[in-house]
């Protein structure tokens, strides 16, 4: 098949072996025969799932959430346990999600966190569910989660130094983050992956040390960049610290090689770290794990995108920076079929945008616009 130049590859509609492909199109209309499955107008289709639990937190990063927290949604807006299960399944059995990953908010300050996360394992006994947290009271939490059938965790850390935790998340947490990292490895939720932020002049400095320590404990650390999502809407783009900039940091003490492994869609561009002979260019000693750079902002991987997401109350958002939401759970309680379900989510996913435009912005184009919603608000 012929794809006009610059437009993604479509990938196949059944999962492998299916001869089943959606061509790129430029009708926003989604056509009315279309094989099962999330595609868009640019030929991408999503099988990942991101679904938040909640829009609460108990931290307040300063690149999401203002310092006096966010007006939470009631509890009647939030999806219920068998909300999340019935919409989960839609998408795994109708729809050929393939992953799904918990988020929020906070996911662990839902009180039924477990009895949903052990529904779904049943549900689905082969599913990938993971879960991104903050960590706080993971230590509490760990070995249930794992047996309620969490396949693995996703903890951010954006600091080893109490004050500078304290500074980036609001809260005197570090101890506890750091028991509910050792506690998820221990439980066998592994491989567990770390993500920080970095924030210029308060925690880059601090790179290198956060790697070595991740490295010593064979945890897979990811540099995310900041994206312009926080709620005080104080991102910009001279400020944020890019892929480059993480790299060379990363430099003074490492080697990075690119990971042969495939990227397969993940955000994170993977690399094999090993330590660095001191005043060369040289690395020394044997490769000592991973480090993962999520640049979003500076080196979009929007046209391999597979993510489709749901907010705590139900709302389809094809894209992080979609300004269009499709509301899903209204028209669940209002009684619609499955199938009625799944069509409202092959229309949002449709009409996904084709990238989001981040990098332009502060730097002369102002195509660009802050979605409404903040991180937290939409679940990262
Ligand atoms: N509360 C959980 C946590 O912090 O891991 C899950 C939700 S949080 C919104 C998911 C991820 O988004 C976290 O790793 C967090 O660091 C990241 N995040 C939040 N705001 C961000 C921003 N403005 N830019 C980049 N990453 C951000
Ligand atoms: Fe809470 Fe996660 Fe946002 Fe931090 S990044 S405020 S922990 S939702």
């Amino acid at each position: 098949m012929s794809v006009p130049l610059g437009m993604p590859q479509p990938r196949e509609a059944g999962g492998s072996g299916s001869a089943v492909q959606v061509p790129p199109s430029a009708d926003p209309a989604r056509p009315s025969a279309m094989p099962a499955g999330l595609f868009d107008r640019y030929g991408r289709r999503a099988t990942d799932m991101r679904l938040s639990l909640t829009d609460k937190c108990n931290l307040r990063c300063t690149y999401c959430m203002p310092a006096e927290g966010l007006e939470w949604l009631a509890k009647q807006a939030v999806m219920t346990a068998e909300e999340i299960v019935r919409i989960v399944r839609i998408g795994v059995d109708l729809l050929g999600v393939r992953e799904l990953r918990l988020t929020g908010g906070e996911p662990l300050v839902r009180a039924d966190l477990i009895d949903i996360i052990a529904a779904l394992r049943q549900a689905h006994p082969e599913l990938p569910i993971s879960m991104t947290t903050n960590g706080v009271g993971l230590d509490k939490k760990a070995a249930a989660l794992k047996t309620a059938g969490l396949s693995r965790i996703n903890v951010s850390l954006d600091s080893l130094h109490e004050e500078t935790f304290a500074q980036l998340t609001r809260r005197p947490f570090l101890d506890r983050v750091l028991a509910g990292v050792d506690a998820a490895w221990a439980a066998g939720l592994g491989p567990v992956k770390l993500n920080a932020v970095l924030m210029r002049g308060i925690n880059d400095a601090e790179s290198p040390a956060l790697l070595a320590w991740a490295l010593d404990r064979r945890y897979e650390l990811r540099f995310i960049e900041q994206m312009p999502l926080d709620a005080d809407h104080g991102w910009t783009r001279q400020n944020m610290i890019t892929a480059a900039e993480i790299r060379e940091l990363l430099s003074a003490d490492y080697v990075l090689s690119p990971d042969s492994r495939a990227r397969d869609g993940a955000p994170a561009e993977r690399f094999e770290v090993r330590r660095r002979v001191a005043g060369s260019a040289d690395a020394s000693g044997p490769v000592l794990g991973t480090v993962g750079i999520i640049a979003s902002v500076t080196e979009p991987f929007c046209s391999d995108c597979r993510r489709t997401r749901i907010t705590a109350e139900g709302k389809i958002m094809s894209c992080l920076f979609s300004r269009e939401e499709f509301d899903l759970l209204g028209m669940l309680r209002d009684g619609a079929s499955d199938e009625q379900l799944a069509g409202r989510w092959q229309d949002a996913m449709w009409v996904k945008p084709k990238a989001h435009g981040m990098d332009h912005v502060g730097l002369g184009a102002a195509d660009f616009v802050q979605p409404d919603r903040s991180m937290s608000a939409i679940g990262g």
